[in-house]
């Protein structure tokens, strides 16, 4: 069962809020809300006031235009692809134009349809993924007819460093986001301006400017690796026991007899293996945590379950049955596991599977 705490996630958005003092705070929704259901996670931050939410591509977009309310802002990061202007003009999605291509094809929409629906520009301030570079945003700025043909309401850039709060590309990033700022404000002085993501938030005022756009710190992930968690814990993840057996001789364990128990040891299967992501979110022999107990898996985890070694537990074999291991919790958190994994909180949410159950607790103001 994967348990998501509404209410954690609703007092993580807030805590940024405050944080942000001035700024808006957006919800950065894409990849399903990090694999934790982008209607749930997006309905419960629209509940304590959140009104505008990233998404990844046009299809995420769509399906956040039918779960969120009307009045909700939904940005696409992705960008357009030519032949959707119509799409996102009709489900009033705002694109982020991220190359000069895009703001041509946006621009000549609104020209061909006679509309001036609105666009977000993302500039390249040094991570070179997405965004205008810095000298295709300066002829952009140059061409007031363009500029108005694309009608852009926020002007934003991405941080590649943000968690790594020394990281002399933080000041460059902003010194040339700045830069961009200056030039363009004087063109359109109703733009609004946007940096940081969630690390970008803790790196102080100077990055905030009037839209803040967190992911990950809203589940839970560490915004600020070099110091404690100031997040609230989001997710817990407890695998079902199917199987249990006392071994009445020494055997091997799993595929490839990669271990060996010896007689009297006990072994447990719970449901949960490869396929449910487990091997990228815990690693490749997880721990958890049975009726408060530290147990580890043993041997290779399998495609739909995985082993684990229950000998040293003072408890009936039998009552083991449909009990829980506990392999997210407070203890074997998303930042322990990542660190012991050496992957990323990103990567251990977006690999949760499908197959594990969801369940939510219930938010503020929420159903
Ligand atoms: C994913 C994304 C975010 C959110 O980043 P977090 O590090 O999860 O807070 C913000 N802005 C852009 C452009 C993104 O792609």
């Amino acid at each position: 069962m994967l348990t998501i705490d509404l209410a954690a996630i609703q007092s993580n958005w807030l805590k940024l809020k405050a944080i942000g003092a001035n700024a808006a705070v957006a919800g950065v929704i894409k990849a399903n809300a990090y694999g934790l259901g982008a209607s749930k996670v997006g309905n419960a931050l629209y509940a304590v006031g959140c009104r505008e939410f990233f998404l990844a591509s046009l299809d995420e977009a769509l399906a956040a235009r039918s779960f969120l309310p009307a009045d909700a802002v939904i940005y696409v990061l992705g960008g357009i692809h030519s032949g959707d202007e119509l799409l996102y003009i009709d489900s009033n999605l705002i694109p982020v134009l991220c190359s000069s291509s895009s703001v041509t094809a946006w621009a000549k929409a609104n020209i061909r349809l006679g509309t001036s629906a609105i666009s977000a520009i993302k500039v390249n301030t040094g991570m070179t993924r997405f965004g205008l570079d810095i000298y295709e945003f300066e002829s952009l700025c140059a061409d007031m007819d363009l500029l108005r043909a694309i009608n852009p309401v926020l002007l934003m850039s991405h941080l590649a460093c943000a968690d790594a709060h020394e990281h002399p590309l933080n000041q460059q990033q902003l010194n040339r986001f700045i830069n961009c700022v200056n030039l363009i404000h004087p063109l359109l002085p109703g733009l609004r301006f946007s940096l940081a993501n969630s690390s970008g938030v803790f790196l102080g005022d100077k990055w905030h400017f009037d839209l803040l756009r967190p992911g990950a710190a809203l589940y839970g992930i560490n915004p600020t690796p070099h110091i404690g968690n100031p997040m609230e814990p989001v997710v817990r993840l407890s695998l079902p026991i199917t199987q249990v057996r006392e071994l009445d001789a020494a055997a091997v364990i799993g595929y490839s007899s990669t271990a060996v128990l010896s007689a009297g040891a006990r072994v447990a299967v719970v449901s949960g293996g490869y396929a449910d992501g487990l091997h990228r979110t815990l690693g490749a022999q997880p721990a958890g945590y049975l009726s408060g107990q530290l147990v580890k898996a043993i041997g290779r985890m399998s495609m739909d379950s995985t082993i684990f070694d229950v000998s040293g537990l003072d408890v009936r074999i039998e009552s083991l049955l449909e009990q829980e291991i506990e392999v997210i919790n407070s203890s074997l958190s998303l930042d322990y596991l990542s660190k012991k994994n050496s992957s990323l909180g990103y990567e251990v949410l977006t690999s949760l599977g499908p197959r594990f159950p969801r369940s939510y607790l219930r938010g503020l103001h929420n159903d």
